[in-house]
């Protein structure tokens, strides 16, 4: 089969489903191909067993660790990508993680663009995604040209209580900007019911701002928009000059299907978008496509993370808990002189996935049940910035298949957030002994296969020697082809990625627009 289409675009999570979404209006004819189908709507999505026990929405995919050892990423195949499954936590990056950040094993390096040239984009973003939130309230957030779409999402007495805590140790607790459709002034109108099945889980009545609620599903009744599920993409093709993709190689009912468009898009979250490039080798392009500066796949981040839940003898009977963050150790602090990262909270414990979990202690209390100990939980995320260093990457074997290379850095700020956070944890009333690590989204055993937040497989930025991609997303060595999902990061900060890759794509379809205007 050959098809033409204005522009191709391969995968529908938050950078492919916002771009199509940037693209729709414009009468152009917009393919996207995505690999897996519509998340079905089930009791399972808001089941803790099938949901983190069982791995029901997790991949099949087997990929590599650098000894060739097999192990099952935590990637998900869906219309809407991760973000089917994802907290909806949606923070911009700082200022500051637009330039050079001196960290304890290196530097972040500066991006090609600056904050304020995002800025209008995060907007557009949060005004697409619904985010909740109050300005003014992190201190270590950047200006902004409007205020959030909605209000804050309130925090529960529990919540507010630590909150209220914290402020009076002298952090700076704020209210985390949440893209849940929760409309807490007319409760009945709302569409999100402030369940505990957030974080984690998909939305079984579709009120999370994710990538296919939001931006494809609102365009498939366009006539120019065709979207193709059970797609899978398994190489790009060029013309003679290696200048231009020609066609994209698709994999769909075991058949192969071969389309043809304009403008080619790859959006296949940062791992598989390596892997589309570095399998797609041909003549002009010996070691992938557009990987003349041999940087396609390298540079692989993933945020060097904990969860934690605390365990204090008040009961914690908060529904939702991602209300709250803490940012006053983002940045160098005069006691230590790295940024050691963002606190925030995740999903609330409950005792069918703590037992998936297999908390590493339990000594604390041997009389409690997990019950207990899930109700007595206070859950945290802690994040600190990984670095882009070219060893950590994705290659590929010669059956194309993902192998991928990483050793963590700064574990130093890692370890100095973690013991922050036992700090902090005194002055809420929860002893810093009564802490263990959980595994939630992020798989302990394997931590390669918990790669939720992984980017920078395809950084952007001005010198065709030192990164994929020119500061409109488009490959250096192509005219055609651009790269538009979390693979352009040149660095990931230490806030969740997602709205910063929307951000990115409403920014590429403005370019696009402008192109094929
Ligand atoms: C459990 C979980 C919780 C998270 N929580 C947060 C959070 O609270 N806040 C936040 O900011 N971020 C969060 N994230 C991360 C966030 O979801 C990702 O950063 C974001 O979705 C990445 O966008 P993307 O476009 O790069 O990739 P994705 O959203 O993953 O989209 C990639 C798409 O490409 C498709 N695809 C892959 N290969 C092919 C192929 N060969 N052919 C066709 N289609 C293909 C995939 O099926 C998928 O639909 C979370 C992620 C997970 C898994
Ligand atoms: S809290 Fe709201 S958005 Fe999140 S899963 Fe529940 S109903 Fe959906």
């Amino acid at each position: 089969m050959s098809e033409n289409y204005d522009v191709i675009i391969i995968g529908s999570g938050a950078g492919g489903g916002t771009l199509a979404h940037a693209l729709a209006d414009s009468g152009k004819r917009i393919l996207l191909l995505e690999r897996g189908d519509f998340l079905p709507r089930e009791m399972d999505n808001w089941n803790p067993k099938p949901v983190f026990v069982d791995g029901k929405y997790i991949s099949k995919d087997t990929w590599f660790d650098r000894d060739g050892k097999s192990f099952q990423p935590q990637v998900h195949y869906f219309v809407g990508g991760a973000t089917k499954l994802y907290g909806a936590a949606l923070y911009r990056l700082r200022p500051q993680d637009f330039g050079e950040l001196k960290h304890v094993d290196g530097i972040s390096p500066a991006w090609p663009l600056s904050y304020d040239d995002f800025e209008p984009w995060y907007s557009k973003a949060e005004r697409l995604y619904q985010v909740h939130c109050n300005a003014g309230e992190d201190p270590t957030e950047g200006p902004r040209s409007e205020p959030y779409p909605w209000p804050a999402v309130s925090h529960e007495p529990r919540l507010q209580q630590i909150s209220d805590d914290l402020a009076k140790g002298g952090y700076h607790p704020f209210h985390a900007p949440c893209g849940i459709m929760l409309n807490e002034a007319r409760r009945p109108e709302s569409t999100c019911i402030r369940c505990t099945w957030c974080d984690g889980y998909p939305c079984l009545v579709h009120a999370k701002a994710d990538a296919e609620v939001i931006a494809v599903r609102p365009l498939l009744d366009r006539p120019n928009v065709t979207l193709l599920t059970g797609a899978e993409v398994t190489r790009l093709e060029t013309d003679d000059s290696g200048r231009t993709v020609t066609g994209v190689a698709v994999t769909r009912d075991g058949n192969r299907e071969v389309y043809r468009g304009d403008v080619v898009a790859v959006c296949a979250g940062a791992a598989n978008s390596a892997k589309l490039l570095l399998n797609s080798a041909n003549d002009k392009h010996p070691h992938g496509l557009a990987n003349g500066s041999d940087q396609v796949g390298r540079n692989y981040m993933f945020h060097n993370c904990k969860a934690v839940a605390a365990l204090s003898t008040v009961e914690n009977d908060t529904v939702y808990q991602k209300t709250l963050g803490i940012n006053d150790f983002y940045l160098a602090t005069k006691d230590y002189e790295y940024p050691a990262g963002n606190i925030q909270m995740v999903g609330k414990s409950n005792a069918e996935a703590m037992r998936g979990e297999q908390p590493e202690k339990t000594w604390f209390a041997p009389e409690w049940s997990l019950t207990d100990t899930a109700r007595h939980s206070v859950d945290w995320w802690l994040t600190t910035e990984d670095l882009p260093v070219p060893e950590n990457r994705v290659t590929t074997d010669s059956g194309g298949q993902v192998h991928l290379t990483y050793s963590s850095t700064n574990d130093e700020e890692a370890g100095r957030l973690y013991h922050e956070l036992k700090k902090i944890l005194n002055h809420v009333g929860m002893a810093e002994h009564h802490v263990f690590r959980k595994n939630y989204y992020m798989d302990m055993a394997i931590p390669l296969a918990g790669c939720a937040h992984q980017a920078g497989t395809c950084r952007f930025g001005a010198d065709p020697a030192t990164s994929v991609l020119d500061v409109n997303c488009k490959a250096h060595e192509l005219d055609n082809l651009y790269v538009v999902d979390t693979s352009f990061f040149p660095s990931i900060g230490a806030v969740n990625p997602a709205l910063t890759a929307i951000a990115n794509a409403l920014r590429v379809g403005d370019h696009l627009r402008s192109r094929m205007a």
